[in-house]
């Protein structure tokens, strides 16, 4: 990680922690997400992880924090394994 990105991450839990440090839907305190509420300009491809922060501290009215499941769910995603299910779970790591 480069000097910007340390930076970024450093903005980005200031974030977490105006948003509450929870998911908004569930409570849930990881794998948080910043998810769009309505539209900005900050969609679509080439949107990276310090644009993301960017335009979160610029419209933070937009966004809501998810955790990656309740994320998913809301943008009709497949939902994605977290890490700490891998780790707790090698039975069904073995059988995927
Ligand atoms: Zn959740």
């Amino acid at each position: 990680m480069n000097d910007k990105n340390a930076c970024y991450t450093v903005r980005r839990n200031r974030l977490l922690v105006m948003f509450g440090e929870r998911c908004r839907t569930c409570g849930d305190t990881q794998d948080l997400e910043f998810a769009h509420q309505r539209r900005t300009d900050c969609v679509g491809m080439g949107r990276g992880y310090a644009n993301r922060v960017r335009d979160v501290e610029r419209r933070p009215e937009a966004y809501t924090l998810l955790c990656s499941r309740c994320h998913d769910l809301l943008d009709n995603r497949p939902v994605r394994k977290r890490q700490s299910e891998i780790i707790r779970d090698p039975v069904r790591l073995a059988h995927a």
